[in-house]
């Protein structure tokens, strides 16, 4: 791709726009249901909403601090002490991004530099790659076997180099909805030991998981913390992802190079929603105690909706999504082929996997958003019983 009229080649000529983009674009386009991309398609809590509103009538409206408000980094540490029951200092450990996707494209930035190599797991969300290759480093792929995603600790030792800098573990994992063990911890902070490899751990998802699992977070385990950057997303608890705010937790160390990175990338985050949030999070500790059976009950709505039918799945361990296996109803179609038909035949727009993969392997899945109203996942699933009767027809 040429871009530009002094034919000035761009960064990043193999990348598209991202698989979110264009299935929400032509799910619009063409008015159907859009359970692809994820964001929930209910309200915010209202007091979180009033919140907002109080903040910009309080005159919330210039620049908030560099690295966060101090009192959402206090909301926020005194959050960590409940849910994981660490000690965070909220000054010097927590810095407010604009969304996790900034406080990882930072933390990359911060610590990939020419010649480095950074290890992500296939399938691996899309903006990890992308972000490691305009820090000049290289993205070393190892996939996860299907149709479990599990982790082979033998390949990745393998695939460390004396140019590894940084691996990217994410947990629950999008779009595969498995979530880590805690041997995958341990596994992994023995590979990292006496290295100087710093370990991003992605887990945006962490209060989204099911069936009496524990998240496996990076924070609570001593060895990885003190390497580790944690990155999570206040869209994703608050049920808010246009409100654009996540953070990223690190070591002081750590935590100074990625504001190096911020300071000159977004700067600062929305003053009035950081005062929001700060005011929400200590009264609502229901707001995230809450979203692991509030999600359960709406993964087991949509598989029970499709119970009997030709979509098999494996309930998903965590996230948003669940996969669906359409090999029964269409064996020979790529998942690029099936989403594309499911959508514009079906009128339900599905996320396909092989966006997320280096080398995809045949794979029969397109994930879908469980996070929606529990009519709009009823009428997904009709839709998809009626795409798969004329299917076999
Ligand atoms: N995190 C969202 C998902 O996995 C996508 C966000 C985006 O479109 N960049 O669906």
């Amino acid at each position: 791709m040429r871009v530009g009229d002094g034919g000035t080649e761009g960064k990043l000529p193999d990348v598209g726009t991202t698989i979110f983009t264009l299935m929400s674009r032509r799910a619009a386009e063409l008015g159907a249901l859009n359970i692809g991309q994820g964001f929930p398609d209910y309200p915010v809590d209202p007091r979180l909403a009033g919140a907002l509103a109080e903040a910009v009538a309080e005159g919330h409206n210039q620049y908030a601090p560099m690295e966060g408000s101090v009192a959402l980094r206090e909301a926020i540490a005194a959050k960590l002490r409940t849910s994981h029951r660490i000690e965070v200092d909220p000054l010097a450990e927590i810095t407010v991004t604009c969304g996790a996707t900034e406080a990882i494209y930072s933390a990359i930035q911060a610590v990939v530099g020419h010649g480095d190599e950074a290890i992500v797991f296939d399938p691996a969300y899309d903006s990890y790659d992308p972000a490691i290759r305009l820090a000049g480093g290289r993205a070393v792929h190892i996939p996860l076997a299907p149709p479990r995603f599990r982790y082979d600790w033998d390949r990745v030792a393998a695939a460390i180099t004396p140019r590894t800098r940084l691996v990217i573990l994410n947990t629950p994992l999008n779009p595969a909805c498995t979530v880590a063990r805690a041997g995958d911890l341990v596994a992994l902070a023995a590979l990292l030991r006496d290295r100087p490899i710093t370990l991003l751990a992605d887990e945006v998802y962490e209060h989204v998981i099911y069936d009496g699992r524990r998240h496996q977070s990076a924070l609570a385990h001593a060895e990885l913390r003190a390497k580790s950057f944690v990155v999570y997303s206040f869209g994703k608890t608050l049920h808010a992802t246009g409100w654009r705010t996540g953070y990223c937790v690190a070591p002081a160390a750590l935590t100074r190079e990625l504001r190096k990175v911020h300071q000159f990338n977004t700067f600062s985050i929305a003053a009035p929603l950081q005062a929001a949030i700060a005011r929400y999070l200590p009264k609502h500790p229901e707001c995230w105690q809450g979203l692991a059976g509030f999600f359960e009950a709406k993964r087991d709505r949509f598989l029970q909706a499709l119970t009997g039918s030709g979509f098999g799945a494996h309930p998903a361990e965590g996230s948003y999504f669940q996969l669906l296996d359409y090999s029964a109803i269409a064996p020979d179609a790529g998942d690029l082929e099936f989403a594309r038909r499911l959508l514009e035949e079906g009128g339900v727009a599905t996320i396909p996997l092989s966006p997320f993969y280096l080398e995809p392997p045949r794979l029969p899945f397109v994930r879908v958003c469980v996070a929606k109203q529990d009519a709009t996942l009823d009428e997904a699933a009709r839709r998809l019983r009626a795409f798969e009767d004329r299917a076999a027809r």
